[in-house]
């Protein structure tokens, strides 16, 4: 795969570095002090699909960096692919889908999916368990330890982005992007930047990430609609895209500016308002951890 400039890698890898303290710094707060702190420093991804030629490269090297399988891999050659409307999945954490030209004389417009790491994420909060969390750097991330395959998270997600592994009847996991956390760890860039042969993804701070999206559209008047979608969506994401045709007919649901954890709470509202008392479920939980808790211990005394 073709590498970008050295001057933009060598910014990148600055900001990757940045990142990492943030992560370090932000395990260390974490177990002292309360999560979902949004750092001015969080991070942040702006996707230009001005510039995405729909390669999917990208979902090569997520799969790559997370140990899924490529195969088949002539797919990537078959661009019948991008047409279909695809979400996220167990095998595939991020996607690419091709939308036809929005204007007349226009190109088609691929556009990447994964979490958009929200900065009020409804994942976070319809987890009655607390397996999700939001980091410091901008992730939001979850512990397959604690999660007892409830699925709220799936159903509060407002970009049905987390996924049941329901291939796996033993052991299934909630899955979705991971903002590749190893990688920021070491200091690298999360695959899919680090891949992507047109620079279509730049990875950053998010304050910076908004500036540098302000500027082009200001280098190139009439290529962008004023809208960097994730600024103020749902709230605001980590993830912000910019396009050259209004976002609703870009597969982006308008989920308004609000953020949107009210809907997962309205979830937990109802179990307890129609389904069974709070004593009850409770007590069910409590069953379903002890029962995730052995189901772990079992599977490390086998390792
Ligand atoms: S690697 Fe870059 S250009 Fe290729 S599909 Fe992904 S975002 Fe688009
Ligand atoms: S996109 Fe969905 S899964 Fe990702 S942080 Fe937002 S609510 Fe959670
Ligand atoms: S940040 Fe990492 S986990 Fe997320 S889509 Fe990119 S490569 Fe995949």
């Amino acid at each position: 795969m073709a590498n970008g400039s050295g001057n933009r890698r060598d910014f990148l890898k600055c900001a990757a570095v940045a990142g990492t303290g943030l992560v370090s710094g932000s395990a260390s707060r974490a177990e002292a002090g309360p999560k979902n702190v949004l750092s001015a420093d969080r991070m942040g991804v702006l996707v230009d699909t001005t510039v995405c030629v729909g390669c999917r490269s990208c979902e090569w090297a997520c799969k790559t960096a997370h140990g899924l399988s490529t195969e088949p891999l002539q797919t990537y050659e078959d661009r019948s692919v991008l047409a279909q409307a695809r979400r996220p999945n167990a095998s595939s954490l991020t996607v690419v889908n091709e939308h036809p030209p929005l204007r007349e004389g226009g190109l088609p417009v691929d556009v990447k999916v994964q979490c958009m790491h929200c900065d009020h994420p409804a994942c976070v909060s319809a987890c009655i368990v607390g397996a999700f969390t939001k980091e410091e750097n901008g992730s939001v991330l979850w512990d397959t330890d604690k999660c007892i395959g409830c699925r709220y998270c799936m159903v509060a997600c407002p970009f049905q982005v987390p996924s049941f592994e329901f291939a796996k009847a033993l052991r299934p996991d909630i899955t979705k992007c991971d903002f590749c956390r190893a990688r920021t760890l070491r200091g690298e860039l999360p695959a899919c930047v680090d891949i992507c042969p047109l620079e279509a993804l730049t990875y950053g701070r998010r304050s910076d990430l908004l500036d540098l999206a302000r500027q082009k559209m200001t280098r190139y008047p009439g290529r962008y609609v004023s809208h960097i979608y994730g600024e103020n969506d749902a709230g605001g994401t980590s993830w912000l895209y910019m396009a050259s045709a209004q976002f609703s007919g870009l597969g982006f649901p308008d989920v308004g500016t609000k953020p949107l954890p009210g809907t997962a709470e309205s979830i937990q509202h109802g179990i307890f308002a129609y389904f069974m008392p709070p004593v009850m479920l409770y007590a069910l939980l409590g069953a379903l951890m002890w029962m995730s808790k052995k189901r772990n211990e079992i599977d490390r005394e086998a390792e």
